[in-house]
Formats: C-alpha cells, structure tokens, sequence
C-alpha cells in the first residue's frame, strides 16, 4: 500500500535546517497494523504527514498502492485523502461550534453521497465507537475519551482504507486509551491499514509491527510474533 524509497524532508526557518527525516525506506502492506516509536522530535509525526500526503518529502520517492504520486498535484492528493484516508490526532481536533453528528459528518464532506446515506453512514459511525448518546451534543461537554472516539467516528466515516493515528491515546487515561485501542484493533481486523504513532510500548505492542525512530531515521524494525 504504501512504499517509501529514500524519502527525506528538510525544514528551513530563520536560516536554519532542519533535518526531520533521512533517508527513510518503510514499506507498509495493505491490512498491516504499524506502530511508530521513538523520542521527542525524532520525525514521527514528519513522518506520518508526509504518508497522509500532508506534507511533501523533499527528496525520495512516495508511492501510494504502486503509483508515483510524489510530485502529484494537490487535488489529486486531496481526492486521494477524501476517498481513502482517515486521521486521528493526539488533541481530538473536534470543532467546538459544532455537534458531535455535525463533526462526524465532516468526515463525509464533498463526497459524492446522496444526505440520507450520509445520514445513515455518520449514524452508524457513532454506533460503531459508542457515541451516538452524545450525538447532539458539543465536544467541550463530552469527557476525553468521548470525543476522542468521536475523532475516530470522522476519520472512520467515509470508510478508509488507510488510518493514520498521530498519539492517538496520548491525552487519555489508561481505561479510554485502551478503548482506543480496542476500536482500532477492531478496525485493522476488518481490513483497514492502520499507521499509528505511540509512546505506550503496551499500545505498540497490540500492533502488529514496530518502527523505532531516531533523529530522523529508522533504526530498527521488529514484526511482532503471531
Ligand atoms: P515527533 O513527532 O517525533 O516529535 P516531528 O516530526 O514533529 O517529531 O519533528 C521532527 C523535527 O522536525 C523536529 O526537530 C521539529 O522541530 C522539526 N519540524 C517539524 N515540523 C516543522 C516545521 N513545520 N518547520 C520547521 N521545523 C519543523
Ligand atoms: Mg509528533
């Protein structure tokens, strides 16, 4: 699904570079439950933009389910976020102005759906993470792990063939995290490809492999036994 030759990406600010990845090479199957590991700063998140196509490597090579879309113009890129990706991020990301329905549903905006089956979809997207009681709502109401799921609702609405999960339990307690982990353990088991960045050796240990990073690079690589 994902192949990375040689990507690097280098910050420039105030006149000074920054390398944030070198000379990474990462080959990601489809149905694969990757964990990232590794200190501050060490370019996991660097890492995981530039795989959900948010950000551009600055040299090296990005293929995407066998294509070359490492110079591919942004709407094609946008297109390709739309229809296959879904992001959960450490911090929620949830839009307070809205309600938990209103937020899930932006998981479904611009896609070619008639409003009854975006009904029925962000629906059943709540159901899945246990929040529809929450629907009407507004994410300030709901505890941490509550909207945390609801993150995941939206990311999971559209129905995504790739997860990318930047410290997805980081801001979240032990019982919440560990409810994370169960949706997404869930959602890899029905096919979804998840990348997931984590401090918790026990949340990378529920994957199915692990990368550890260091300043910038790749340094070990360990399949989990079955
Ligand atoms: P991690 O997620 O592992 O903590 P990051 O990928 O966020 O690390 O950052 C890797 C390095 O790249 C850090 O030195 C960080 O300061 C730098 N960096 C990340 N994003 C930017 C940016 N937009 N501009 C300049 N430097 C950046
Ligand atoms: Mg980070």
């Amino acid at each position: 699904m994902i192949q990375l030759d040689n990507i690097s990406r280098r910050f420039r600010a105030d006149e000074v570079e920054t390398t944030a990845l070198a000379d990474i090479d990462l080959t990601v199957e489809a149905g694969e439950f990757l964990a990232v590991m590794g200190p501050s700063g060490c370019g996991k998140s660097t890492l995981l933009n530039i795989i959900g196509t948010i950000d551009r490597p600055t040299g090296g090579i990005y293929r995407f389910e066998g294509k070359d879309i490492t110079k591919a113009p942004e709407p094609q890129l946008a297109r390709l976020r739309r229809d296959r990706l879904g992001f959960v991020f450490q911090s929620f990301n949830l839009i307070d102005e809205l309600t938990i329905r209103e937020n899930v549903a932006l998981g479904l905006a611009y896609r070619a759906m008639g409003t009854s089956e975006k009904r029925d979809r962000v629906t059943a997207a709540m159901d899945r993470v246990g929040i529809a009681h929450r629907k009407n709502h507004h994410p300030h109401q709901l505890s941490g792990g509550q909207q945390q799921r609801a993150a995941i609702a939206r990311a999971i609405v559209g129905d995504p063939k790739l997860i990318l999960a930047d410290e997805p339990t980081g801001n979240l307690d032990t019982e919440n995290g560990a409810q994370v982990m169960n949706i997404l353990t869930e959602l890899n088991a029905e096919g979804a490809t998840i990348v997931m960045v984590t401090h918790s050796p026990a949340h990378a240990d529920i994957a199915k492999r692990t990368v550890h990073m260091l300043d910038g690079r790749i340094l070990t690589s360990a399949r989990r036994a079955a």
